[in-house]
């Protein structure tokens, strides 16, 4: 499959020499991939500039430089705790090289007396004498090429030395393929892209501005943009479900109250009727894009839309009335929720909202078992279940449909490229609408989900008060006390965030277990604790007694980050608010404000605020605008901090660097969408290149979708 010219880009890096098994791993975890090429994506962040020759002499202190030198000494200590030395010169002086704790036959064989070498370190110097503790580099004069350069720096993980990445990447440099070119006007080809990446000639070179970043970042969206492009063609060949648009009822303009439900029932009864039956009147950004998705419902197509909307949007009651039609015309359902949690919260909802409507709602995660889950399979193959929510346990073979209508994802595991059209590959006419709680700035939308139709509901529900946010230190626990105190008595829900503690979870929870001791002690049954070690019932147990106000103090850890939904929750304290990113941090406090109260947002930090944290916490203050704050993000932090690591599902990119790149993104877009409709079956020698272009970037999932048939 993949074309041979790519066979040494995708070798293991265990099979590069001197790389065995126990060193590969921690390069690929380094690298984020086991494959040369992702060896060679790794960018160097600094240089060393050994190409300084002064007089031994006169070398700067502290200053890395290179001397050629001929071994005169070696002065092996009596005692082992002392250094070995050896005496160098060359004609401009002595240079004296220490070593600690090395076996003199290592040191006499790497350095023979009467030899000349190059060698290369930071000066140090000691009273009159000019020395150099542990050289980074010595080596032979016909070396002298190798050492005396301007070196990259990489980023490092322990058990991997910057040396040994050096020369394994320059090992793989010198076996790079010529590979086709698939640029139009390129300015550079790709493989001295990749050799000038790893060849800086100076600080410039290591920003994303150089003709060489550009160059790659271009290749790596073009390639992402196509492979968007064929998955959304493959996505739409076959025509999707066709229905009628529903007559919606007046009442969703007006904002009149609810109407008795007695009148006869039209085709779209039931969608009417829930809209009616509303407390609320549905947004102009929530009608607008229901508007959008039915459109896509009656053409024919199949919808293949993202909908993106900021956390208490409302995009759940969209997502139900993007069913009901669908329901109403006999067909299925199929909704995932990120976590258990959530997928029992929408089952009891939607449930609540359409039994009396006659509609049966099913749940189905990891929770249901045997003979109740034989049941719901059951059930859902002869067609009695219209909706179904779950997990992933959603997507397991054994879970068949009679007639799958549409299947809405409400992401927080995000899906690549590859897994969206695996997923509509489930079934080949299923509408597919993806929801995402994480407002991300466009550019991004557009890198990570450009295939995709897009909605977007930036406006909040109109009776929403706006939340108040307040940063202060927490040095004063007892006023903080009393305040939730008074909080408490005043019949108040609050949340309380413990901090994140090193990424790891069980310290997590040692400090939100803290927390919750802590408030205990002083406030008794009111206090409630949850977090992700928790096993399901307990946490729906805690959830329900937040929910029924018997806890009215919810310590938590970042679990209830993702959706959980207590409209009467007004204040939220978010301990060492320092630590999170701003969309996590706006992710939290979405969890309040949610119903027609004041809500109060305090941002607690200790210690020194630093300036990226200062500027974050000041953006917090000023705006609850999702979008606007995701912008932000990207501006002060960049996108790998916006989109999170690699394990977060969003392509991270190996080159391209946003916002800097955001031009460059556009460019690729625009021609990738040439490049389909002018060569749409990439027959020119410019496709096959392109298709390269694809394997390279493991797009050949989509390599597969070009084919005319
Ligand atoms: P999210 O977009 O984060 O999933 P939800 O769908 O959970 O948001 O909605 C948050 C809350 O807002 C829910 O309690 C929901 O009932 C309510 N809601 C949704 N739409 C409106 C509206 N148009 N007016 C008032 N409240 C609304
Ligand atoms: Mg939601």
């Amino acid at each position: 499959m993949r074309p041979q010219i790519l066979y040494f880009l995708f070798t293991d890096i265990k099979y590069l020499k001197g790389i065995g098994p126990i060193l590969s791993k921690k390069i690929a975890a380094l690298c984020g991939g086991t494959r040369v090429f992702d060896l060679l994506c790794h960018k160097p962040n600094s240089i060393i500039d050994r190409t300084y020759m002064p007089r031994i002499t006169e070398a700067e202190d502290k200053r890395v430089a290179s001397f050629q030198v001929r071994i005169e000494s070696h002065d092996e200590p009596k005692i082992r705790k002392l250094p070995f030395k050896v005496i160098c010169r060359n004609q401009s002086g002595f240079l004296q090289l220490i070593y600690f704790k090395m076996k003199g036959d290592v040191i006499r064989s790497m350095l023979p007396l009467g030899e000349e070498r190059i060698i290369s370190g930071k000066v140090e110097h000691y009273g009159q004498i000019v020395q150099m503790m542990h050289p980074d580099r010595t080596g032979k004069l016909e070396n002298a090429d190798k050492i005396i350069r301007i070196e990259p720096q990489y980023p490092l993980t322990a058990g991997v030395t910057q040396r040994k990445l050096q020369d394994t990447i320059a090992m793989a440099l010198e076996k790079f393929p010529t590979l086709p070119e698939w640029q139009e006007r390129p300015e550079m080809n790709f493989k001295d892209a990749i050799i000038s990446l790893h060849n800086p000639k100076g600080e410039a070179d290591l920003l994303p501005d150089t003709i060489t970043r550009k160059r790659l970042a271009y290749d790596e969206f073009l390639a992402g943009q196509m492979a968007q492009r064929l998955v959304y063609r493959q996505v739409t060949k076959k025509p999707g479900i066709k229905i009628e648009i529903p007559q919606l009822s007046p009442r969703r303009m007006t904002g009149s109250s609810p109407q008795p439900t007695a009148r006869p029932r039209d085709k779209h009864g039931v969608t009417n009727e829930v809209i009616n039956n509303l407390p609320f009147k549905l947004t102009g950004d929530q009608n607008k894009a229901l508007q959008e998705i039915y459109e896509d419902m009656t053409s024919g197509n199949r919808m293949f839309r993202l909908l993106q909307g900021d956390v208490g949007s409302g995009k759940t009651v969209v997502a139900l009335l993007a069913m009901l039609p669908l329901s109403e015309s006999g067909y299925q359902a199929a909704f995932m929720a990120p976590t258990t949690l959530l997928a029992r919260q929408q089952k009891e909802w939607f449930e609540k909202v359409l039994l009396p409507l006659g509609l049966k709602v099913e749940l189905l995660t990891g929770n249901e078992k045997g003979v109740k889950r034989e049941d719901i399979l059951a059930r859902l193959k002869n067609g009695e279940i219209n909706i179904l929510v779950g997990t992933h346990a959603l997507f397991q073979d054994e879970v068949i449909f009679k007639n799958l209508g549409i299947i809405i994802i409400d992401e927080q595991h995000r899906f690549g490229v590859v897994q969206r059209l695996k997923l509509s590959q489930k079934n080949e006419h299923a509408h597919i609408l993806l929801m995402t709680a994480t407002p991300i700035p466009r550019s991004l939308t557009i890198a990570n989900y450009g295939e995709m139709q897009i909605s977007r509901i930036a406006e909040k529900p109109a009776e929403r008060k706006p939340i108040k946010t307040l940063v202060s230190p927490i040095d004063n626990m007892g006023e903080i006390l009393g305040s939730i105190e008074r909080a408490i008595d005043k019949g108040k829900k609050i949340y309380w965030i413990c901090p994140l503690v090193e990424e790891s979870e069980k310290s997590d929870l040692a400090a939100a277990q803290d927390r919750y001791d802590f408030f205990h002690n002083r406030l008794g049954a009111k206090v409630g604790l949850i977090h992700g070690r928790m096993k399901e019932t307990e946490k729906n147990s805690v959830l329900e007694k937040f929910l029924k106000g018997e806890h009215q103090l919810l310590v938590a850890t970042t679990v209830v980050e993702v959706g959980i939904d207590v409209r009467d929750a007004t204040i939220m304290f978010i301990e060492h608010s320092e630590r999170f990113g701003l969309s996590q941090l706006h992710q939290l406090r979405g969890r309040i404000g949610r119903g027609d109260k004041e809500s109060t947002c305090i941002l607690l930090y200790s210690g020194r605020l630093g300036e990226q944290s200062t500027e974050r916490l000041k953006v917090m203050k000023k705006t609850n605008d999702g979008f606007v704050i995701a912008e932000e993000d990207l501006r002060i932090r960049g996108a790998g901090e916006v989109l999170g690591t690699r394990q977060s599902g969003f392509a991270s990119f190996r080159f391209a660097q946003m916002p800097e790149h955001e031009e460059i993104l556009y460019k690729a877009r625009e021609d990738a969408d040439k490049i389909l409709k002018t060569d749409p079956l990439f027959k020119t020698p410019r496709g096959e290149a392109l298709k390269i272009l694809l394997s390279l970037f493991e797009y050949d999932e989509s390599i597969n979708y070009i084919s005319a048939g």
